[in-house]
């Protein structure tokens, strides 16, 4: 063999010797969803359909009546079925790199930081928690056991929304100058009513959804805030907590917004995004398909219905944390994102004079 021959057969031989160790880099991220409820339904629909994630264990309380299905659907050994009492074990699981946090919103909190303390990254859905202060200590635990954490807003996730975020920011509708949301719905029942698990009405759970988008496009942060909170539904259905709120914020830029929620008003889910030069209608905007907008932009008329299919915004939610988790790079929702809605929903509640903590 002559010397270049050598010399290529050698580098071909590192190539390959490279190659599994560019694939370990490359396996998915193994998810544990704790809770299997709707949601976690969803997110493992989400996980089957990503190269960049699977489900390997399961969290619940219920596992007998619950796992059979799981564990069939993605091939999950019943040995990686966790319950909330031996959910810290996970610890000594190599098989699981994440867990998935679909729990009622006041769990959020204990779940996290427990399975930060078992050294595992935590994709935590909204609300990321029920007070900011439990966000902070979420945050601290995450920080200290150096994981990963990120709060599940699937919308920053969604390229549609990513275009009509980008087509408000460019100056297409001209200077943004306000925005008018709302997300409501009168079927909610279970945990959602119980002030001890949800931590507060509609707001919390479907007026975060307006919010939150308004505070993204908008990128800053509220500075005043008023409300005003209703249940005109008379009963013990909504003892606990609000049924409908509606509220206005005010940015350190003049921007102004004003949303809304209800667990009473049979509604739809809209943002209105309103610039100098023309506005940008968004409606269904919070479903979990079927995100449709149009307006008028200083280039002309614009409309567009989204292609994709649910689960998709859960594919690209999961496929970016997958990532960061590559990459060791922050999440674009992290824990910080979260923390923010909080101190924005404890200020309007503080607003409409009932505070939530
Ligand atoms: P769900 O009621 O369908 O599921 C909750 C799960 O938690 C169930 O498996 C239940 O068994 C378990 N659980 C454990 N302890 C419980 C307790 N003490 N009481 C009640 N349930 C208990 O709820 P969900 O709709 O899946 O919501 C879960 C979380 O996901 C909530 O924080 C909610 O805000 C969030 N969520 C997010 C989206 C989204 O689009 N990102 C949509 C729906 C719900």
């Amino acid at each position: 063999m002559d010397r270049r021959s050598f010399t290529k057969l050698s580098l071909l031989a590192a190539a390959a010797s490279a190659l599994p160790l560019r694939a370990e880099s490359q396996q998915p991220i193994r998810f544990a969803p704790v809770g299997l409820g709707t949601i976690s339904n969803i997110f493992m629909e989400a996980c089957a359909k990503s190269s960049k994630c699977k489900v390997t264990a399961l969290v619940t309380g219920h596992a007998a009546e619950k796992a059979p299905k799981y564990e069939a659907l993605y091939g999950i050994s019943p040995k990686s079925v966790y319950n909330y009492e031996n959910y810290d074990e996970i610890a000594n699981d190599p098989d699981i790199d994440a867990v998935y946090i679909g729990l009622p919103n006041s769990m959020h909190a204990e779940y996290t930081i427990r399975a930060a303390k078992a050294g595992k990254h935590v994709l935590c859905e909204k609300p990321m928690a029920i007070s900011s202060a439990e966000c902070r200590q979420m945050i601290d635990a995450c920080r200290q056991h150096n994981v990963k954490l990120m709060i599940a807003y699937r919308v920053h996730y969604d390229p549609m929304w990513q275009q009509i975020r980008d087509m408000a920011r460019s100056g297409a509708i001209g200077q943004i100058q306000g925005f008018q949301g709302g997300f409501y719905g009168s079927k909610t029942s279970g945990w959602r009513l119980d002030r001890k698990l949800a931590g507060g009405g509609s707001l919390l759970d479907l007026g975060i959804y307006p919010m939150n988008a308004i505070r993204w496009i908008a990128g800053e942060e509220p500075a005043s805030f008023s409300a005003q909170i209703a249940t005109k539904i008379p009963g013990p259905r909504f003892a606990s907590v609000e049924e409908s709120i509606e509220f206005t914020m005010k940015f350190p830029s003049g921007l102004l917004a004003s949303s809304g929620s209800s667990y009473g008003e049979a509604g739809g889910a809209y943002l209105s995004i309103d610039g100098t030069e023309g506005n940008l209608w968004v409606e269904p905007a919070f479903y979990y398909q079927g995100l449709r907008f149009h307006g008028d932009t200083i280039h002309g008329p614009v409309s567009q219905i989204s292609q994709g299919r649910q689960p998709y915004q859960f594919t690209h939610e999961a496929d970016h944390f997958a990532d960061c988790i590559h990459n060791n790079t922050e999440p674009a929702t992290a824990g910080d994102e979260g923390l923010k809605d909080l101190l924005a929903m404890e200020a309007i509640y503080r607003a409409a004079g009932a505070p939530i903590a």
